[in-house]
């Protein structure tokens, strides 16, 4: 089978997963939205697949990358006639690479301290449309993940709304590296209930609900069972990484 074909078929299949997902947490069909994480792949076959996914679910493709060289590479050399797309910023903030992170337009999905909202906003502009970004939480309590303590989401997320500059969209997490269901579950969880607290303390006037990103190939069918809105799903969808 060839590489593309290939791919349509992965893609066509989780997208059956994801219904089948929906459907079993008795949640509205089109609840979750597949993002394409696509760090290390070609900007040939990235937007192969973009086409592909906004074929087959009628809406506009959301990418995301975790390594900003690659991003804005991928963004200069975006093919002609390739469909537009939603990026989403998935890799680490480094304060000397946050220039250009904000330069790609990207909705940054790891803002995770106060630290790292500071010198955003040192670096953005007043302008009539605030920043998108989600906050990244450390649900697992591994150390060797990114994002903010669980305890310490409720006053950031309070510091992010009183932010001029930004716009909390969402939240996201990467779920316990374990093989245990219910502990990967437990982590999405906790990120759905802190989503509920703070769409709760903190209402958007515009009546938005709070996004949450979380599952990839390995457990996104859990995540969906526990509230995601957004899964980013790499593997299974271009195989696996060199
Ligand atoms: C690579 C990556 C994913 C996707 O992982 P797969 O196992 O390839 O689906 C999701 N989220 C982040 C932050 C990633 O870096």
């Amino acid at each position: 089978m060839s590489h593309d074909r290939l791919m349509r078929e992965r893609l066509s299949h989780i997208l059956q997963e994801v219904a089948k997902a929906e459907h079993a947490a008795g949640r509205h069909p089109d609840a979750v939205t597949v993002e394409l994480a696509v760090k290390t792949q070609s900007v040939i076959d990235v937007a192969a697949a973009a086409s592909a996914l906004e074929e087959m679910t009628g809406r506009r493709a959301v990418l995301g990358h975790n390594r900003v060289q690659e991003l804005l590479s991928m963004i200069e050399n975006w093919p002609p006639g390739a469909p537009e797309v939603e990026w989403h910023y998935i890799g680490r903030l480094q304060s000397n690479k946050m220039g250009q992170v904000l330069r790609t337009g990207a909705l940054i999905e790891t803002v995770d301290s106060a630290q790292t909202l500071t010198r955003l906003e040192n670096r953005l502009e007043a302008s009539s449309q605030k920043y998108p970004i989600y906050m990244q939480v450390n649900t697992s309590g591994e150390d060797t993940k990114a994002g903010c303590d669980p305890r310490e989401a409720l006053a950031l997320a309070r510091q992010i709304y009183d932010s001029q500059y930004l716009d909390l969209c969402g939240l996201m997490t990467i779920g316990t590296n374990t093989e245990v269901t219910e502990d990967i579950a437990q982590s999405y969880r906790k990120l759905r209930e802190l989503r509920d607290q703070i769409s709760h303390d903190y209402p958007r006037r515009d009546g938005l609900e709070l996004a949450l990103s979380m599952g990839m190939t390995k457990d996104f069918t859990i995540a969906i069972a526990q509230g995601a809105t957004i899964v980013r799903l790499g593997t299974g969808v271009f195989g696996p990484r060199a």
